[in-house]
């Protein structure tokens, strides 16, 4: 055999060998990519039932919580309605329960006002003279003795009405602290003793006792809220009291008190009488003396107004 033969030959298994290696090599590659494929394959498989399933799952989430939300909300509605009608019926109450305490208010305070009306004499602001008659029988429903230091030496025991003699001595200890030293002469006197003390003074002057003495029933000194007044000064004399300083104060001053002068200068009823003082009130003796009037000059309407407060 050649030697070119022989070369032939090996070139000839050698270019075999390669190209039968290089399709084994091709093979395998081939076969390798195809296994990636199918993997691939299955993978997207996979991944595609996943993501059905996961968009199949959130379908039914959505759904749940749209009828979750939609049964809240409806629940919601519900109970702010309801809750409207429970506020409704709550203000309702309340203002029930307003409208009874305000009744009950009402009703207390007309009972404490008739109480306290019932218990204070409706005469004591009466205008009694000549045209108002008091009741011979009237009597104070309270009456107390004035402390004999307030009482004029020589008198007998005086008396006045329980409810207001604080504001009497009142009176007698601020004039005394101003410096007049006025008594009482005569405070509280009986029907009897209206009668007995007429007919001494007709006694003495004649039917002109008529122009200062009170007929029986008509003396505001029945009602046991007026008293008559002197300084010592004066010792006790009557119609020279006007021209004391100690009157003057009164004049100034006695409405502080409740006190106000009943027949003051000019009056139609008596003669002008600046020992007389009556305790009205400390409400109606400011607004008699702030307006300058007199008690005689008020219509009964308008001073049985004062009546319940007469004693604050
Ligand atoms: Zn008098």
């Amino acid at each position: 055999m050649s030697l070119l033969h022989t070369a032939t030959i090996s070139v000839l298994v050698l270019a075999t060998i390669i190209m039968t290696g290089s399709s084994i090599y091709l093979y395998a590659t081939t076969q390798k990519q195809q296994t990636s494929l199918e993997s691939l394959a299955r993978e997207k498989t996979e991944l595609t039932q996943d993501l059905a399933s996961t968009t199949s799952q959130l379908a039914t989430l959505r759904e749940l919580a749209s009828s979750t939300i939609h049964e809240l909300s409806s629940r919601l509605s519900l109970t702010s309605d309801e809750l409207a009608e429970i506020e409704d019926d709550l203000a309702r109450e309340k203002d029930r329960n307003e409208d009874f305490e305000d009744q009950i208010k009402d009703l207390a305070g007309t009972v404490g006002v008739l109480d306290k009306l019932s218990k204070t004499d409706e005469e004591l602001l009466q205008k009694y003279s000549k045209t108002y008659f008091l009741n011979e029988n009237f009597r104070p429903l309270k009456l107390s003795q004035i402390d004999q230091d307030y009482v004029f030496a020589g008198k007998k025991d005086q008396y006045f009405h329980g409810d207001a003699i604080e504001h009497l001595t009142d009176l007698l200890d601020a004039a005394k602290r101003a410096g007049h030293d006025i008594k009482i002469i005569s405070a509280f006197r009986s029907f009897e003793e209206q009668v007995e003390l007429k007919g001494q003074f007709t006694q003495v002057y004649g039917t002109g006792a008529n122009a200062f003495s009170a007929d029986q029933g008509y003396s505001e000194h029945q009602l046991g809220t007026a008293v008559d007044i002197a300084d010592s000064a004066t010792a006790g004399t009557y119609t020279s009291f006007a021209d004391t300083e100690a009157y003057a104060w009164l004049t100034e001053n006695a409405y502080r008190y409740g006190f106000i002068l009943s027949y003051p200068e000019g009056n139609q009823f008596y003669i002008f009488e600046p020992w007389h003082w009556r305790f009205v009130g400390r409400d109606l003796a400011r607004d008699l003396h702030r307006e300058g009037t007199s008690f005689y000059d008020l219509d009964q309407r308008e001073l049985d107004e004062y009546l319940i407060t007469i004693f604050d």
